[in-house]
């Protein structure tokens, strides 16, 4: 037997995964790009084929928001807006799932609005056994209610599912004192705790996803996915993004 230590070993065994739906466009285009998808299957086929449990909750930002779409006008109802930026994040599952499953992957997606003809509806416990069987459990619709965005969702289902830890994939390498993108001095929190998000007002994830996860301790990592590797890398418990914790 070999003594070698193996740097990407899982520290984790369930994981929530959130992707906003801006990794599905190509370079923040709105669109799903099947190229940008497919990076993200790659990355996710890496760390299931290490039995990892993955459930990952997809956002939709990258083909409607609810309340920017309806800031447009006063003809479409926020409360319809929101509705349409849960169909949204439905068409990014189905996207992801073919992918995947292009991949050889074992892949199910529930959602929390009913679309019976091409998804299940999310059962906590269906969800469960689909993880521990070794597919990969895509969740869209959010939380099938209005008003609250798939950052809630992935708090709610990552309590649910009872993961170790969410992963908040971004494009920037973790939780900064100021828009790193807009500030060249922001500078980077290699670790943080619930109550700092929350006197600070970090932008970690939304604050009633964050008060869910302080409230359960669910440690969230906020990490850059767009680094080949780094979901990999994050399962395994290296010292990249930003974690939060108690
Ligand atoms: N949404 C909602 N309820 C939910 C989750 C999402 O109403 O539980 C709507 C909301 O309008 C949101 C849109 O769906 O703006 C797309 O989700 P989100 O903005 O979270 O996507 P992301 O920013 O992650 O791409």
């Amino acid at each position: 037997m070999s003594d070698a230590i193996d740097p990407l070993k899982p520290k984790y065994n369930r994981v929530l995964l959130k992707m906003s739906g801006e990794a599905f466009g190509h370079g923040g285009q709105s669109g799903i790009s099947i190229s940008e998808t497919m990076g993200i299957a790659h990355q996710i086929k890496r760390v299931v084929d290490r039995g990892v449990q993955l459930a990952v909750v997809v956002g939709g930002g990258n083909i409607l928001r609810g309340a920017q779409f309806s800031a447009k006008g006063e003809v479409i109802k926020e409360t319809t807006a929101h509705y349409m930026g849960m169909l949204a994040t439905i068409m990014n599952g189905l996207a992801l799932q073919e992918v995947l499953e292009s991949l050889g992957m074992q892949t199910r997606l529930q959602t929390a609005l009913r679309v019976d003809s091409v998804s299940e509806f999310f059962i906590r416990r269906r969800a469960i056994r689909h993880l521990e069987k070794g597919r990969v459990v895509i969740l869209s619709g959010g939380t099938g209610n209005p008003h609250v965005t798939t950052d809630t969702a992935a708090a709610l289902r990552g309590i649910e599912l009872e993961a170790d830890i969410i992963l908040k994939a971004t494009r920037v390498d973790g939780v900064y004192s100021d828009d790193p993108e807009k500030n060249p001095h922001a500078t980077r929190y290699d670790r943080l705790t619930y109550d700092r998000v929350f006197k600070e007002g970090l932008r970690v994830m939304d604050l009633s996803a964050i008060d869910l996860c302080a409230d359960k301790k669910l440690p969230i990592l906020v990490f850059n996915y767009k680094k080949e590797g780094n979901i990999e890398k994050a399962i395994a418990g290296h010292p990249i993004g930003t974690l939060v914790t108690a």
